[in-house]
């Protein structure tokens, strides 16, 4: 079977589960800002979040370019996958890192839906996109780290076991290089809940089920630590283009549900006696928004084939993500603009998208750390920041 002809199949697999989540689901989980945990549950059962975990450990062993497919097709349902995509690329930093032990241990799990792999710990509220500055410290003592620190927008924390954590093991002032001294642990929240992690969940404007995180003296066990101390940087950084990717993939979701719903309601809406879509005011800003929606496919699909052939693809995969959200966020606004007066109204659901598409242009990296790696790591200027 093509490649072509595997995507075919697996996009309509993914759409006729995402058919039982309709608008009016996802409308009133909104409402009540509550999590999607029936959907989550039936993509698990339907083994997609563990499209990328390998046969060998109870998972289908596919590629960046079938997870990103999966992920396309839940956004372009209406739906969000920022319910459960965390689950596809943390999972890669314990494949690539972990020790067979805790290859053994978790992924089988994870891939059945028993343990949950659903959160990710970097952002601190004092450091923000600075990343090596965090504050978050894990302290070896015997046989336990012990960390104190906090964490800010750390989705999902509520509704996931197993945190992946990245904190600093070594003082920034005792390394060589600020990117060394950071570690990565794998924190079983089951156990940490009330034995000095407390986890507060923060109200957005979408939703998203973020949280802050609050450390103070957390026992984990050293055998939590992922690969080596102290390396845990270039482990985050070795995840970041499978996480563009895959976000890329989520935002040309969203914006061909945009233009889909757009180019429909400009061809239903009659206002003077013709359809607005006559209109050229009406009809070109959504043909626009559909050609840049297609042109950052492209740039997706090239980003996923390198990354899959295990050909370097940080350019790519950071082009995609900022074409494709940029893209996504272009046929946001045109949606609402030709909706007039009901793209605003919490019932068309345009609205709804519109704030979770914003999202992409901020998280989980924002447009302007995007172009400064461009700038400096492409083009071979200076670094700006
Ligand atoms: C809903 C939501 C969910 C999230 N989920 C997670 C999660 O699960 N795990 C996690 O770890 N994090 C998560 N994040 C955090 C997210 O990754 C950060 O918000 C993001 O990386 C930006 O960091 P910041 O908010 O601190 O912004 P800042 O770093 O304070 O930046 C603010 C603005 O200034 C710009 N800026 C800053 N420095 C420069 C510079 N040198 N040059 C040019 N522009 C600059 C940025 O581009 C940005 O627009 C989430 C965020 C949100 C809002």
């Amino acid at each position: 079977m093509s490649h072509e002809a595997i995507h075919q199949d697996l996009r309509g697999a993914v759409r006729e589960l995402c058919r039982t989540f309709p608008d009016a689901y996802w409308r009133d989980l909104d409402a009540r800002r509550e999590y999607p945990t029936a959907f989550v549950k039936a993509l698990t059962d339907a083994g997609y979040l563990a499209a990328l975990i390998p046969e060998e450990f109870g998972g289908s062993g596919l590629g960046i370019a079938e997870a990103s497919v999966i992920l396309e097709e839940i956004n372009r349902s209406g739906a969000n996958s920022g319910a459960c995509h965390a689950q596809m690329y943390t999972m890669g930093t314990l494949l690539r890192h972990g020790s067979d032990a805790q290859k053994r241990e978790y992924l089988p799990k994870i891939a059945t839906g028993e343990l949950r792999l659903q959160a990710f710990g970097v952002s601190e509220p004092t450091t923000g996109s600075d990343t090596t500055q965090m504050k978050t410290m894990a302290v070896r003592k015997g046989d336990t780290y012990v960390v104190s620190g906090q964490k800010v927008w750390i989705s999902r924390a509520e509704h996931s076991d197993l945190l992946l954590l990245v904190a600093r093991t070594t003082p920034i002032d005792q390394v060589k290089k600020r990117g060394e001294g950071l570690s990565i642990l794998l924190v079983d929240m089951r156990e940490a809940i009330g034995h000095g992690l407390t986890i507060r969940p923060i109200r957005t404007m979408m939703n998203h089920a973020t949280t802050e995180l609050f450390f103070d003296d957390l026992k984990v066990p050293a055998s939590a630590l992922v690969g080596e101390e102290g390396k845990g940087f270039r482990y985050l950084i070795d995840g970041l283009n499978a996480e563009r990717i895959l976000i890329a993939a989520e935002c040309v979701g969203d914006g061909r549900w945009f233009i889909e719903r757009a180019s429909k309601y400009a061809n239903d809406r009659v206002v003077f006696g013709r359809p607005i879509g006559q209109n050229q005011g009406v009809q070109f800003p959504i043909a626009r928004a559909h050609v840049n929606i297609e042109a950052a496919d492209l740039m997706r699909i090239k980003a996923a084939a390198l990354f899959d052939s295990g050909k370097a693809c940080g350019a790519e995969a950071n082009m995609a993500k900022l074409l494709a959200a940029d893209a996504s966020w272009e046929a946001a606004n045109v949606a609402v603009q030709t909706y007039g007066g009901f793209g605003f109204a919490e019932d068309y659901d345009i609205e709804r998208k519109f704030r979770e598409t914003k999202l992409y242009q901020v998280a989980p990296i924002s447009t302007n750390m995007i172009l400064a790696y461009v700038g400096e790591h492409v083009l071979g200027m200076p670094r700006s920041y």
